[in-house]
C-alpha cells in the first residue's frame, strides 16, 4: 500500500528519450520506490518517441492555450512507467535531441518549452487531474526547476517541493526581461525568488524555494557548495545547507545484469567469469583492436565533454602504447574531442579503436568486454557507468571527485591487505595522475590473482536502487509529516 503519492517533473526519461544518466534515474526510481510504498507518475513533455510509445492514454487536462496553441496533459502508461504527458506539439514534436536543434544550439524557445512543462506541474500539483493529488512534487534539473516558483507564487496551500540535483552545470539562465512571458509574479524576481545575477534562474529557483534539495551524492553535495565546484550557486546552497542531502544513483540491474544481457556476445557471472573473455574478443573485433586475450583493454562510454576529462586521456596514449594497453572508445558530443579520438585511432589501429555516437547495445558490450572502465572526470555529480562497470566486472578506474569518490573504492596497499578495493582512483584529475594510475592498473594486471579478487568485489557490490530508494522514500516520508 502506498501512502505517500509524488509527481516527478523530469525532461527525459529511460527507456523513451534519453542524453544521460537523468534519464536513467528518472526512468528507474518509481519502480525502486513503489517497493518503498511510494507512488510515483511522471510528468514528461510530449516529444515524438514519448507519443509513440504512451499506450491507454487519456486526456487528463482538457486543451487550453498555451504559448501560442493548444496543449493537452494525457495519462498513460509506456515502458512501466505512470505518465503524465503534456500534448503541446508545438513545443515538443521536434525530431532528435530534446534540448538542441539540428546545428547543435539549444532551441531558443526552450525557456517556454520548461516553463510550459513546470506551469503544467502546478496544475497537477494542485490536483487539476482527477484522481490524482500529490503530496509532493519532485523536480529534476533545471527544466523542472520553475515548478517549485510557480507552487510557491501559487499562494494556496502546495505539496511539499523536493529539487533533486543531476548537474550544477546545466542552470537554465535567462533574461529578466521574460519574467512576465513565463508566468512570474514581479516579487518572484528577488534573491529569495527566481533572480539570478540579473538573470532568470530555472535550476537557482528551484533551490530558492523547494523545501529540500538532493543531490546524486554525499560527496557532491559537499562539493556543491564551495566556490570550485558550486558554479556561483555555492552561496545558496551554503545559506540551504540543512536542507541539502546528497543521495546515490542505482542501476536498474535488470536492465544491466551480465548474466541475462541480451546484447552481449557470452552472458555470465561472478561464478562463471571464465565465459567473459568471449565478449573481450567480440570487443577487440568491434574496434578494430589486435586480438590479444593478454593485452589490458580499457574501455570508455562518455558523453564528449570538458567535464568529463578525456583529454587527460588523450594526454596518455604514448603511455598506453608503452604499456601495450589497448582502448575502445564509444561517445558523442563535443566535435574537437571527437576529432582527436578519431585521428589517435587512425595514428595507433590495432590499439585504440573509436566509435562515435550513441549506442547502447555497443555500451553493453564495452561494459561486458573491458578490463577496466577509465573515468577522468573533472567533476562527475554521480556517475552511472562506474556502477555498470562494477557489475559487469570490469575494473573502474576513476577520478576521486563526486559519486565517483563515493563508490569506488581505491585498491590502495590497505585495500589490497584487506582484501576490499573494487577499483583505482586519482585526484587531483590531471594528465600526470591519471598516467600514474594507469601505470598501476598495469602493475595490477600483471598480477591476475590480485586483478580477479577487486574484480569479485566490485560484482559483489550492491549498486542497485534498494539502499537509495529506502533513502528517498524516507525523505520524501519526512517531509510530508513535517508539512
Ligand atoms: P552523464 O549523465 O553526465 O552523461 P552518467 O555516467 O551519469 O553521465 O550517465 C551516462 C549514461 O549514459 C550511462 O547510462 C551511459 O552508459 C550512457 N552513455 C553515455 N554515453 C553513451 C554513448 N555514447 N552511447 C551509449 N550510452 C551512453
Amino acid at each position: 500500500m502506498s501512502d505517500v503519492s509524488v509527481l516527478a517533473i523530469v525532461s527525459e526519461i529511460y527507456p523513451l528519450i534519453k542524453t544521460g544518466g537523468l534519464a536513467d534515474v528518472a526512468g528507474a526510481l518509481p519502480a525502486a520506490l513503489a517497493g518503498e510504498g511510494i507512488e510515483v507518475a511522471t510528468l514528461v513533455p510530449g516529444y515524438p518517441a514519448v507519443m509513440a510509445q504512451i499506450e491507454y492514454a487519456e486526456t487528463a487536462i482538457d486543451a487550453k492555450p498555451l504559448y501560442g496553441a493548444p496543449a493537452r496533459v494525457l495519462r498513460g502508461t509506456a515502458a512501466g512507467l505512470d505518465l503524465f504527458v503534456l500534448d503541446a506539439p508545438h513545443l515538443y514534436d521536434r525530431p532528435g535531441n530534446p534540448y538542441l536543434q539540428a546545428d547543435g544550439r539549444d532551441f531558443p524557445d526552450n525557456p517556454f518549452r520548461f516553463a510550459a512543462l513546470c506551469q503544467t506541474g502546478r496544475e497537477l500539483g494542485f490536483g487539476a487531474a482527477p484522481g490524482f493529488l500529490p503530496d509532493i512534487v519532485h523536480a529534476h534539473d533545471w527544466q523542472a526547476g520553475l515548478a517549485a516558483a510557480y507552487l510557491h507564487y501559487d499562494g494556496r496551500e502546495r505539496p511539499g517541493t523536493v529539487a533533486t540535483i543531476h548537474n550544477l552545470a546545466f542552470q537554465g539562465k535567462y533574461p529578466a526581461e521574460l519574467l512576465g512571458a513565463l508566468g512570474l509574479p514581479p516579487q518572484a524576481f528577488s534573491l529569495e525568488g527566481v533572480e539570478y545575477y540579473g538573470t532568470i534562474g530555472f535550476l537557482k529557483a528551484a533551490l530558492a524555494l523547494s523545501d529540500r534539495i538532493t543531490t546524486v551524492s554525499p560527496t557532491y553535495a559537499a562539493e556543491i557548495r564551495t566556490p570550485e565546484h558550486g558554479m556561483g550557486l555555492d552561496g545558496l546552497l551554503r545559506t540551504r545547507a540543512e536542507y541539502v542531502t546528497g543521495i546515490l544513483n542505482g542501476i536498474d540491474d535488470e536492465v544491466w545484469d551480465p548474466s541475462s544481457d541480451p546484447l552481449i556476445t557470452e552472458p555470465y557471472d561472478v561464478e562463471t567469469l571464465a565465459r567473459r573473455p568471449a565478449n573481450k574478443a567480440a570487443l577487440q573485433d568491434k574496434f578494430g583492436l589486435d586480438p590479444d586475450p593478454g593485452a589490458l583493454l580499457l574501455g570508455v562510454v562518455s558523453r564528449l565533454s570538458w567535464q568529463k576529462g578525456l583529454d587527460l586521456l588523450l594526454a596518455n596514449l604514448d603511455l598506453l602504447e608503452r604499456l601495450g594497453v589497448q582502448l575502445a572508445v564509444l561517445g558523442s558530443g563535443e566535435p574537437e574531442l571527437v576529432r582527436q579520438l578519431l585521428e589517435a585511432a587512425e595514428a595507433r589501429p590495432g590499439r585504440v579503436g573509436a566509435v562515435i555516437g550513441y549506442d547502447e547495445a555497443i555500451a553493453h558490450r564495452i561494459q561486458a568486454g573491458a578490463d577496466a572502465i577509465v573515468i577522468p572526470s573533472r567533476f562527475e555529480p554521480c556517475g552511472l557507468t562506474q556502477l555498470c562497470a562494477l557489475r559487469y566486472g570490469a575494473l573502474p578506474i576513476v577520478a576521486r571527485v563526486g559519486g565517483l569518490a563515493d563508490t569506488i573504492i581505491d585498491a590502495n596497499e590497505m585495500a589490497l591487505a584487506s582484501g576490499i578495493g573494487t577499483g583505482l582512483q586519482f585526484s587531483p584529475p590531471t594528465a600526470d595522475m591519471l598516467g600514474a594510475t594507469l601505470e598501476r592498473a598495469a602493475r595490477l594486471w600483471a598480477e591476475p590473482e590480485i586483478w580477479d579478487e577487486l574484480v569479485e568485489n566490485g560484482m559483489m557490490t550492491d549498486v542497485s536502487w534498494r539502499r537509495p530508494a529506502a533513502l528517498y522514500a524516507k525523505l520524501f516520508r519526512d517531509l510530508v509529516r513535517e508539512r
